[in-house]
């Protein structure tokens, strides 16, 4: 797509997107950025500025694992690397994915947040690949509840942490802490979309966290059957990629690098997605 400006790419994206059948989005830390949670590794990102932070947050699954009542001791008594996320609102880039749900053109996201903004915006059909930071998730059945719904901090005075499941299994949070597997139902839902959907839109992500960076592989595996008719008459039979992904980013990733993508709007996911959410109302 070299060649092309900014106003062509989105215009592009926006009849890709109408041509879709089953059109999805992935999104990152990168489309929080403009409601105010920092990402990991942007310019300004929490990895990028505090290699400690990075390191122990490597250590929480471990120490969930090892003891569940100082992971929660700990938990309790340490304030969010991402700031007050209660407070945030979710910002123009959500608002444009939830519009294109609704005009029944994006069937699903699947995010890496656990803030709960694209929720917030009014998405529906949202699956929480490393899970929510206001959700609890008992590592033996699975079953979520809402943070609210316990009071962790009378656990705490009580000496009664960890909390535990009606199963009997020990709860801990819903986010998908580095190295702790991906709960089954969101690898296996969001494995099921990336196969079947003929087009990717990929927002504020690195994509360099695994297994999440493999669902746009996944994705370019797809393909489809072409049949195209040669000058001397015959048809032809050629298999071609089945999946279109688009990437929005503030800078290119290895998904562009390697050619994964098919193209990339490079910039603010705040300003290019409403962009193209105009486009599409514009083509309709
Ligand atoms: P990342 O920090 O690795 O990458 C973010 C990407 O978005 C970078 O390439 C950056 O340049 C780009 N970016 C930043 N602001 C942007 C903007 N306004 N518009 C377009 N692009 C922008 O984030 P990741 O790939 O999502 O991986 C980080 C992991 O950390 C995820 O697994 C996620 O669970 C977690 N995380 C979540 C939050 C959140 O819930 N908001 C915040 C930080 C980290």
């Amino acid at each position: 797509m070299m060649g092309l400006g900014l106003k062509d790419l989105i215009k592009r994206a926006a009849e890709d997107l109408k041509r879709a059948k089953h059109a999805i989005a992935l999104s990152g830390a990168g489309i929080s950025t403009e409601s105010g949670i920092p990402d990991f590794r942007g310019p300004s990102g929490i990895w990028t500025k505090d290699l400690e932070a990075e390191k122990r947050a490597y250590q929480s699954y471990e120490r969930f694992l090892e003891d569940p009542k100082v992971y929660w001791e700990e938990r309790l008594s340490t304030p969010s690397l991402l700031g007050e996320l209660e407070e945030t609102r979710p910002n123009p880039g959500h608002y444009a994915l939830a519009e294109l749900e609704k005009m029944g053109i994006l069937k699903c996201i699947v995010t890496q947040n656990i803030d709960g903004l694209h929720e917030k915006a009014g998405s529906r059909n949202v699956i929480e690949y490393h899970g929510n930071y206001f959700k609890l998730r008992c590592s033996k059945c699975g079953s979520r509840s809402g943070v609210k719904d316990m009071d962790l901090g009378k656990l705490k005075r009580e000496e009664k942490l960890p909390p535990l499941c009606k199963c009997g299994g020990v709860i801990k949070s819903d986010v998908v802490h580095f190295r702790e597997p991906i709960p089954l139902d969101a690898a296996k839902n969001s494995q099921e979309e990336a196969w079947k959907c003929d087009l990717m839109l990929i927002c504020g992500t690195s994509a360099v966290v695994y297994p999440f960076a493999q669902l746009p592989r996944l994705a370019k595996k797809h393909m489809i059957e072409k049949e195209t008719k040669t000058e001397s008459g015959l048809y032809l039979i050629k298999q071609v990629p089945g999946t279109t992904i688009i990437e929005v980013n503030a800078e290119p990733t290895p998904l562009s690098e390697e050619g994964i993508s098919d193209y990339l709007i490079k910039g603010k996911t705040g300003e290019i997605l409403p962009g193209i959410v105009q486009e599409v109302k514009r083509l309709y």
